[in-house]
């Protein structure tokens, strides 16, 4: 029988929900996501942080007691549709600390740490990288080199880290250290939070092709950190960073986003040859984007069905990796054929016969590439699948 209840619970919600929206969303930002991406901002974007800062809904489903918004996942969901439907977007999604350390450092931070650094991170004021990666460390993580040394004090740390994103703009890194040598490699590493502001970490972003240095090499030359940096046990952090790493694909599921605005179909109605009945007239288009259409629509109910599984457990698990994938591929198979639809207008790089659409189409296609690739390679989110969902044989140490 219906949970008439939860039902009605729910459409207070929205309304609640809404008339915030209505009352604090500049209506001039609105489909303007893009402007978000650094901490950098004034006007009414700085207003729009501020006020979902202080509501603590960048971080819905986080406590209350930390400043965090206090919603259940379902309601999480119902807030980023009713985001989408006038297209509000999260602006504190720069950097890792709402995606992926916050949630870190409630699973294992002490009551000090909590108090430390959620706040910050909930209201915006901090911003946050990953230093996982060495030039010798990416899907063979544990291979990591980078030393942490106890010198009585606190902590030196020596080493090099690669692709940490955002690393030239940020307040604080949660980093993976080898804090005992002589162990086995998943053991001897401990997971630390390094304050970047001192001249013993030096970042060199990494200029890409089209100019953007999204990410760093970033240089620890007898680096320091207090005694209390450890995030959990000394030794342990292969746990620790493991489970970041749930949270970084639980983040890239698509479950924050309330869905597109505009159905790729009708986009395509807008570029290609429709028949007489209306319907796209390339018969293996149509049948490729229904194909993608319903690869969507199932994605999305089946992290709908896990989310509502989940009943606000905060342990993300491994499902996470299936849905990962799926959204990868769904968000990959859209890119191509939105590019494939705009036909010569999805070849604009810049310049005023291309739509901003288009041209956003063309990086969007571009840097969707890199969404098989962070957070895990798309084969090792495979791995993980076959081996910890499915309980097929080890035939790998690096997942
Ligand atoms: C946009 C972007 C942002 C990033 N941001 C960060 C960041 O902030 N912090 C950070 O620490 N890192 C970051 N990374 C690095 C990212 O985590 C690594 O690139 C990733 O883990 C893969 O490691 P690698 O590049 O060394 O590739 P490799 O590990 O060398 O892999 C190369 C290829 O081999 C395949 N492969 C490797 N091992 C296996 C296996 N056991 N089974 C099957 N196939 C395998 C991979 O799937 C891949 O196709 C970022 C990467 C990108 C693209």
């Amino acid at each position: 029988m219906a949970d008439f209840g939860a039902d009605v619970e729910l459409e207070d919600f929205r309304a609640e929900a809404a008339a915030w929206l209505k009352a604090n969303f500049p209506a001039a930002l609105a489909g303007k996501a893009a402007m978000s991406t650094d901490r950098a901002g004034t006007g009414d974007i700085a207003k729009w942080r501020k006020a979902i800062g202080e509501k603590g809904w960048a971080t819905p489903t986080w406590p209350a007691e930390y400043g965090g918004g206090g919603l259940s996942p379902a309601q999480a969901r119902v807030l980023a549709q009713e985001m989408a439907k006038i297209g509000a977007f999260n602006p504190l999604m720069f950097g890792m600390g709402v995606t992926m350390i916050g949630p870190t450092i409630m699973d294992y931070g002490t009551d000090v740490q909590k108090k430390t650094h959620l706040p910050p991170i909930i209201r915006g004021e901090v911003q946050w990288c990953v230093g996982y990666s060495e030039p010798g460390a990416g899907s063979d993580l544990a291979s990591l080199q980078t030393k942490a040394v106890d010198n009585g004090n606190g902590w030196t740390i020596n080493g090099q880290k690669t692709w940490t994103s955002g690393a030239q703009y940020s307040d604080w890194c949660g980093c993976l250290v080898r804090t005992d040598p002589s162990a086995k490699k998943h053991d001897g590493i401990s997971f630390m939070l390094i304050d970047m502001h001192q001249k013993e970490i030096e970042t060199r972003p990494i200029a890409l092709i089209a100019g953007a240095s999204p990410f760093c090499e970033t240089f620890f030359t007898d680096a320091k950190a207090p005694k209390d940096a450890l995030l959990g046990q000394l030794n342990v952090g292969w746990t620790v960073g493991k489970r970041l790493l749930q949270h970084e694909r639980a983040s890239q599921t698509g479950a924050s986003m309330g869905g597109r605005a505009v159905s790729l179909d009708q986009i395509a109605k807008n570029y290609v040859e429709l028949d007489a009945g209306g319907r796209i007239a390339d018969l293996d288009l149509r049948t490729r984007l229904t194909r993608h259409l319903m690869d969507a629509k199932v994605h999305g109910l089946t992290l709908a069905r896990a989310m509502a599984e989940a009943k606000g457990n905060a342990d993300p698990g491994n499902a996470p990796s299936v849905l990962k994938n799926s959204a990868t591929n769904v968000a990959q198979t859209r890119a191509e054929l939105t590019l494939e639809i705009f036909g010569h207008q999805g070849l604009g790089w810049e310049g005023a016969e291309f739509t901003r659409e288009e041209l956003e189409t063309v990086r969007g296609w571009l840097g969707g590439k890199a969404m098989s690739i962070y957070g895990g390679s798309s084969e090792i989110q495979n791995n993980i699948i076959s081996k910890r969902i499915l309980g097929l044989p080890d035939n790998t140490q690096s997942t």
